[in-house]
């Protein structure tokens, strides 16, 4: 096998072609995990899995998928849910957008149609390349490439590439590389393969090659050292320390929450008020002097780019009402049947100790 990094061409024989895509078939077809979205249930049902996959492992990804299949169905009865609803069922997964976009992609589908292809569905809000790429190989039976994490650590290896791999002419490479490599019979099988090694055998740290059917053909295990493989990246994103501020204001049994803005972090999910600081936070409620905010712990909780501490607070005596469907009292027992993201859950669950 020769490779040309630069055309990003791969100079295979026939016969080496077909040797590695059926030894990789033969190692799934015995040993892929059952999942339930391997059950041959069509574009729908492969997108929302593909896309929950993008979020979190497997294993929890399972419960989420079955429940939102059970609450949604078809595209049709996702379109016709309330975004509140959607959001719901999707809290706790994170990156709340894909939500919004699946939501508006599902109205969108009932207005024209499922589309048929990958490059139709790559015409939805929110799905990219890798989703279209799953989806049309996986429930579409087109011969189309998909490349994940999984995948670029496998191709890194079985090729020996030598690049960062987070460069675009990196990204160039794995979608090329992927593009020659899936097989034109099984392309949906072939890859959930590549993915399914990836998670299972060509494991960051240790890969067991000595179980990997690709192992004859691996560049990467030729060199001896496979884990030089994906190069290191350039440089890392550093994470930021943050503190907010967050008000728990009761009254009654019930607490005051607040939906945040569509368009920022956590984006409509409920929550409640927060700011940089006490001051700031006590100067956004109305008579605020008669009002007493008594610290009640510390929750931390890590977004992709922020280490954040919140300092929890007990406030009683404010005499808040709604303006908006933004905001109301909640029953504290039934805090979680509000859509929350994961980290003002954390919060809310210290109100259980105080009330
Ligand atoms: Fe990964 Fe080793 Fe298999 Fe190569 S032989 S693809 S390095 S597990």
């Amino acid at each position: 096998m020769t490779e040309a990094e630069s055309s990003f061409e791969i100079d295979w024989d026939d016969d080496e072609q077909s040797r590695y895509r059926q030894a990789l078939l033969g190692w799934y077809d015995e040993n892929h995990r059952e999942l339930p979205w391997r059950q041959d249930v069509g574009p729908y049902g492969t997108w929302i899995s593909e896309v929950m996959l993008q979020q979190t492992q497997v294993a929890t990804v399972v419960d989420y998928y079955e429940r939102w299949m059970t609450k949604f169905p078809t595209p049709a009865e996702l379109a016709a849910a309330s975004l509140d609803d959607v959001l719901k069922m999707w809290a706790g997964l994170g990156y709340y957008r894909r939500a919004r976009f699946i939501h508006a992609a599902a109205v969108q589908i009932v207005e024209d149609g499922m589309p048929q292809t990958s490059k139709g569905w790559l015409s939805l809000p929110g799905v990219g390349r890798y989703t279209a790429g799953a989806i049309g190989s996986i429930a579409l039976g087109e011969v189309v490439p998909v490349v994940d994490g999984n995948v670029k650590r496998v191709l890194s290896r079985f090729l020996a590439w030598t690049e960062d791999p987070t460069t675009s002419r990196s990204e160039k490479f794995f979608w090329g590389a992927a593009e020659i490599l899936v097989d034109p019979e099984r392309p949906g099988d072939f890859n959930q393969a590549v993915m399914e090694l990836g998670a299972t055998v060509c494991k960051p740290r240790n890969p067991a090659c000595p179980e990997c059917p690709l192992q004859e053909s691996c560049s990467g295990f030729e060199t001896g050292r496979p884990t030089d493989f994906p190069a290191p990246k350039r440089r890392k994103t550093k994470q930021r320390d943050e503190t907010r501020h967050v008000a728990l204001v009761i009254r009654d049994g019930s607490v005051w929450a607040v939906r945040t803005p569509p368009d920022g972090l956590l984006g409509g999910l409920w929550g409640f008020p927060e700011a940089l600081s006490l001051e700031e936070l006590a100067m956004g409620f109305p008579e605020s002097e008669h009002a007493d905010f008594t610290t009640i712990g510390q929750v931390k909780h890590v977004f992709s780019h922020i280490r954040m501490t919140y300092v929890a607070y007990l406030c009683e005596g404010l005499s808040l009402e709604p303006q908006t469907d933004a905001s109301g009292w909640f029953d504290v027992n039934e805090l979680t049947t509000l859509g929350m993201s994961r980290a003002m859950s954390k919060v809310a669950a210290l109100l259980s100790s105080e009330t």
